[in-house]
């Protein structure tokens, strides 16, 4: 602001400067036309009239003959020199740390006579008039700039002052621990309140994530506590009570049993981790779906009716965990009876639909299937852990596709799986 203040004050000081010199040209030739219009000629010689100025407005009129002599008026204290006439002409003189303006022009009367009239004005000294304007800007600068500065730092700090409560509550949630607070948006301007939104937005989304991941630690320890407690009871019992090796046998038919379990739980949560910190790498290419479910099928020996031609931008390996999840699920819960596999386009979408017509799901539980360890009826099935289906769902988003299922309890299921034709 002192610098904006000095720069402008500097330019005024230049400005004033330069109107005042221009007034005073304007005054000085004014003057002296006006004199000239007041001389007048006879035989006797010069005639001046009445109104003839010899001094006014500052500006002195001097008559000189032909020869440089001056006939009329009185030349100013200090201007002791008399430099060339010039007809019209304005020009400035410095004499004796002075500077002078002067115009001359010349007057003829039936070219007999020949006069020069000359105006000179004494010029105030430019430091004088800067010098005027930089006292008082000495003055109201530091003044300006002081009032300058408190309303500054008042609108500053009334403006800040939301911001100030946003910092102080985010400190006192991360104080408490507790992701459950949020920022109170009431009362703050537009943009504020726009940053509170999001900062309570992401707030949201870091407790229900953290919410999420807690879940799933101690789901995980629940899956993996059953069949380690069931290894632990019958190694116990067997070494108790079982005496023959036919006992012990079944028992270790049961540990191993238990331990394919722990085993299978623990790359199938390998696997979920994986994919949701997207620490897999991926290897998405441009293939040919229909025989990459023809092999599946083939594989699980199940119907299948799928289209030629089929291909889309997805990563096999990936794919082949989706369909294979979806078959053995059919499978499963398919009460032994037929599973059809069928693959088609449609429109700009390409749709697997596996369907079984086992036990079905009832529609409570539709839209809760692909929450991780969600078992509808833990009797239907106590081998797996509910984990297939949310990692289907997982594989789906990756290749930007999605799931739907239709589904009747005790009559069977129908999924599908609906996926870009080709998004390369
Ligand atoms: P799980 O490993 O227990 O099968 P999923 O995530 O694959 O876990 O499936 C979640 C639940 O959805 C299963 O427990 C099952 O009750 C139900 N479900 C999945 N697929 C079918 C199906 N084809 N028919 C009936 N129920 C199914």
């Amino acid at each position: 602001m002192s610098l904006l203040s000095s720069i402008l004050i500097l330019f005024m000081a230049y400005i004033i400067n330069d109107v005042n010199v221009n007034s005073v040209k304007d005054l000085l030739v004014e003057t002296v036309k006006t004199n000239v219009n007041e001389i007048d000629y006879t035989d006797s010689g010069l005639v001046l009239s009445n109104d003839f100025k010899y001094h006014t407005n500052g500006v002195s009129t001097l008559i000189y003959s032909a020869n440089n002599t001056l006939l009329v008026g009185q030349v100013p204290v200090g201007f002791d020199s008399v430099p060339d006439f010039e007809n019209g002409q304005i020009k400035s003189i410095d004499i004796g740390g002075s500077r002078y303006l002067i115009v001359d022009f010349r007057i003829s009367f039936n070219f007999e006579a020949d006069y020069w009239v000359r105006g000179v004005i004494e010029l105030a000294n430019p430091f004088h008039i800067s010098g005027n304007v930089i006292k008082a800007a000495l003055i109201t600068v530091p003044v300006f700039v002081i009032l300058m500065g408190i309303g500054t730092y008042l609108i500053l700090k009334r403006s800040f002052k939301p911001l100030y409560k946003t910092i102080e509550t985010a400190d006192s949630i991360s104080e408490a621990k507790d992701l459950k607070g949020r920022i109170d948006t009431k009362d703050s301007n537009k943009e504020f309140n726009d940053l509170r939104n999001s900062y309570n937005k992401m707030l949201g989304r870091l407790e229900a994530s953290f919410d999420r991941e807690k879940r799933f630690v101690s789901d995980a320890s629940h899956e993996l506590r059953t069949p380690i407690s069931i290894i632990q009871g019958a190694c116990e019992y067997s070494i108790r009570y079982e005496d023959t090796y036919e006992e012990k046998v079944e028992t270790i038919a049961i540990i191993s049993r238990q331990s394919n379990k722990i085993s299978r739980l623990i790359s199938q949560l390998l696997n979920i981790t994986r994919l949701d910190r997207d620490d897999v790498k991926l290897d998405f290419k441009n293939s040919d779906l229909s025989e990459l479910v023809n092999s599946i099928c083939k594989d699980y020996e199940v119907t299948c009716k799928v289209e030629d031609g089929l291909t889309a931008h997805i990563d096999e390996t990936l794919i082949s965990v989706l369909i294979s999840n979806l078959i053995e699920n059919a499978v499963k819960y398919g009460n032994g009876q037929e599973v059809i596999v069928e693959a088609y386009g449609r429109d700009d979408e390409i749709i697997i639909k596996v369907e079984d017509n086992g036990i079905g799901i009832g529609e409570e539980d539709l839209h809760k299937i692909w929450d991780r360890f969600y078992q509808v009826d833990l009797s239907r099935n106590n081998n797996s852990a509910g984990l297939g289906l949310s990692m289907v769902k997982r594989i789906a988003e990756i290749h930007q596709g999605y799931l739907t299922v239709e589904s009747e309890l005790n009559k069977g299921s129908k999924f599908f799986f609906h996926l870009k034709k080709i998004s390369c």
